[in-house]
């Protein structure tokens, strides 16, 4: 096991009923910055919940987040901060939102020009207002970790800032009830995609994280096709306890803790991340589509984690090691196309022709050694990108 430095602050408010007690967790006397989506929220009834638990508070809101939030529409969030001394930020919503709220925390604090360089320039964050969330999209793990990633033109970045963990996050499984069949299966699949990244390299004698991460993945291989089956029911015919697996699954996938002690890989997330900026596609549906590829190219440098992968987890022990290879990777693929996530690049519509533009966009990023080793370069991600197609 490699050497670590582990704190996770986050404080996390688990189970149905959960909302009304940020009335606790918020520090008394905050005036608070309620942000949101498209206005989920306000069909579902999250958002009155909100509502009511800020009683006795000063409290303005700013909706509009949008999905793979962008840049310009969080600076007014920083303007509107300055201008009304808000103190404590409330993310409700999905990851888009809790990552958007994560910038806007940095941002109306940032002593540079201008708050794009954290993430373009790598400027340090030295200071954030604290904030909140209330998760309503298990997916990301952005409820409990420091990281955010946000687009700006064709600019699709993350920054990362022990500062921006969220000071607590309700995870209360009924408001994941009213989520589309699109969005229950882009977050099983991205929860799915951050436990390989921090699971699938190269063995460095560390049970417990891998035995933690196989957990993770069975959970989800288990759950994720019953929340599916429940989408569009009403409440009381939904499984609680089916949505509770998915999205404590989803959190512990990206909390970082199995990630401590590991190498760790996130080249699928990098090259994802231009599949989104340059085609538009959801982040989990960019994720299904490099994986399988990535793991095809790498299959020397991750051989026995995969064969571990492939016995542990797919119950795969018959034939030579190429061929349970194979067999691991198929089922991997086999696992994300019944969650209705599609995992060819082609699928979307688009074809050869796109390559070039991800492979500049990864160029211009500096994304020229991605993967735990560093050796997947432009020439690797090509054949990745390539064999997606
Ligand atoms: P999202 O972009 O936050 O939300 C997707 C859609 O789901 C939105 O249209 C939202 O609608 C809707 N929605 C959310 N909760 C709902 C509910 N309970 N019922 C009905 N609809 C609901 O999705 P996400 O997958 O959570 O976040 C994706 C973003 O996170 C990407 O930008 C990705 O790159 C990033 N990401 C971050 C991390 C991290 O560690 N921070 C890790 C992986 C990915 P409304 O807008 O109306 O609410
Ligand atoms: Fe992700």
């Amino acid at each position: 096991m490699n050497n670590f430095d582990y704190q996770n602050p986050t404080r996390i408010l688990f189970g149905e009923g959960e909302i009304a007690n940020i009335k606790n967790a918020i520090p008394q006397g905050a005036k608070v910055l309620v942000l949101y989506g498209g206005g989920s929220i306000k069909a579902n009834g999250v958002y009155q919940q909100v509502v009511d638990a800020l009683a006795g508070f000063e409290w303005l809101e700013l909706s509009g987040i949008s999905p793979n939030p962008k840049y310009d529409e969080l600076m007014p969030a920083v303007e509107l901060i300055k201008r009304e001394n808000i103190d404590f930020l409330l993310a409700v919503g999905g990851g888009s939102v809790a990552d958007g709220t994560k910038f806007i925390a940095a941002a109306a604090k940032f002593e540079g020009d201008d708050p794009w360089d954290i993430l373009a320039k790598r400027a340090p964050v030295t200071d954030a207002l604290p904030l909140g969330t209330i998760l309503t999209l298990p997916a990301t793990g952005s409820e409990a970790n420091g990281n955010s990633v946000v687009t700006r033109g064709t600019d699709k970045l993350s920054f990362n800032s022990p500062l921006v963990y969220p000071a607590f996050s309700v995870l209360d499984p009924t408001t994941t009830y009213t989520l589309p069949a699109r969005q229950v299966a882009n977050g099983v699949v991205d929860a799915f995609v951050h436990t390989i990244e921090q699971y699938l390299t190269y063995p460095v004698n560390s049970p417990i994280q891998d035995r933690f991460a196989e957990s993770l993945l069975l959970t989800l291989i288990e759950e994720g096709p019953k929340a599916m089956a429940d989408v569009g029911k009403p409440a009381e015919e939904q499984n609680y306890d089916v949505r509770a697996n998915v999205m404590w699954a989803a959190t512990l996938a990206l909390n970082t803790l199995i990630g401590k002690g590991v190498p760790q890989d996130w080249a699928t997330h990098m090259i994802g991340h231009e599949l989104t900026a340059t085609l538009g596609l959801d982040h989990a549906q960019t994720l299904a589509i490099i994986l399988p590829s990535l793991m095809n190219e790498q299959r020397e440098g991750k051989r026995e984690k995969l064969l571990q992968f492939g016995e542990r987890v797919w119950n795969i022990t018959e034939g030579d090691e190429s061929t349970r290879i194979d067999a691991t990777i198929a089922k991997t693929r086999e696992f994300f196309e019944t969650m209705q996530v599609k995992t060819r690049i082609s699928d979307y519509g688009f074809g050869a022709e796109s390559v070039d533009k991800i492979i500049d966009q990864l160029e211009r990023h500096g994304m020229t050694k991605l993967g735990e080793r560093g050796d997947i370069d432009i020439a690797k991600s090509r054949a990745i990108v390539e064999a997606a197609v």
